[in-house]
């Protein structure tokens, strides 16, 4: 496989890696249409999808895919695939001749293996190796499907369903905001400390530099130059930044006292890197208590 394609592929995989947990060997569900043509091609097809998914992989097979491909065993070539289908797992589907005369269409078969729920969720982690393209289609509308298909003798692999990447966007969108949710206080506090550092000459993230700001702004400080004129003129900050950082310093440590005032969660939450040290199961709530 060429250079670009096997870059873009193996950025594919490591998404489904880390938003859906796809993990080597892949499990990988063929159907007997991508066995047919992946002879008709002369192609390998465990060799092409390994290339492919660029990892290890276990080919498996449905029960009624079997059966579709024993329905045809008449057909020239086609005993010769039952056999090598025989060496990959079979999937038990669970649509039992005894129940279903007839085999699922592999659509509806496959559809339930990946998604038995019908939650539109692909929990087994089951990349899809399927030359129908409806089968593929509906595999587009369930969260997570790596889908693989044969065309002119080259494997494909679907970019990521819009579904899916809409899905691993949002998702990761929401752990942005629990991580912030979570690691608020510890941000509050960074944030409080951050104009201490960035008084020292450091010019560095804009964070810091607006909360210096505002807390100019709110503060008395008409004595204290404009900071925009400051973050210009570099050189002759370092001249006149001895004394008039000093006084900030005096100044953002003035902050602290009045962030502690904000609110009774807060307090808390600020408390316990001091309190906890003994107990540290104990929560900010005995810390409370204490006071
Ligand atoms: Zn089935």
């Amino acid at each position: 496989m060429r250079g670009k394609r096997a870059k873009q592929y193996k950025k594919l995989m490591q998404q489904y890696g880390l938003s859906y947990g796809f993990r080597e060997p892949y499990q990988v569900l063929v159907d007997s249409g991508i066995l047919r043509d992946a002879d008709k091609f002369k192609m390998d097809l465990v060799g092409g999808l390994e290339r492919t998914l660029q990892g290890q992989v276990k080919p498996m097979i449905t029960q009624c895919s079997m059966r579709h491909l024993y329905a045809a065993s008449s057909e020239p070539g086609v005993s010769y695939l039952i056999d090598k289908a025989k060496t990959y797992e079979r999937r038990r589907c669970g649509h039992r001749p005894e129940e279903y005369p007839e085999p699922l269409s592999e659509q509806d078969c496959l559809a339930s293996v990946v998604d038995p729920k019908n939650n539109k969720t692909n929990k087994n982690c089951y990349v899809v190796a399927s030359q129908e393209i409806d089968v593929r289609k509906h595999m587009r509308g369930v969260m997570g499907v790596p889908l693989v298909y044969i065309a002119r003798s080259v494997m494909i692999m679907e970019p990521m369903a819009d579904a899916t990447s809409d899905n691993r966007e949002r998702e990761e969108r929401t752990k942005f905001r629990a991580g912030l949710k979570r690691g608020s206080g510890s941000l509050k506090r960074k944030r409080e400390d951050d104009p201490d550092e960035g008084g020292e000459g450091k010019t560095d993230g804009v964070q810091g530099d607006s909360t210096q700001k505002k807390k100019k702004k709110s503060g008395k400080g008409p004595k204290e130059p404009n900071p925009l004129a400051v973050k210009k003129s570099k050189k002759s900050k370092s001249v006149e930044s001895g004394e008039s950082k000093k006084a900030e310093d005096v100044e953002s440590s003035n902050p602290d006292p009045s962030g502690t005032i904000e609110s009774g969660g807060k307090r808390k939450r600020r408390r316990k890197p001091k309190s906890s040290t003994e107990g540290a199961a104990a929560d900010g709530s005995e810390a409370v208590n204490e006071e």
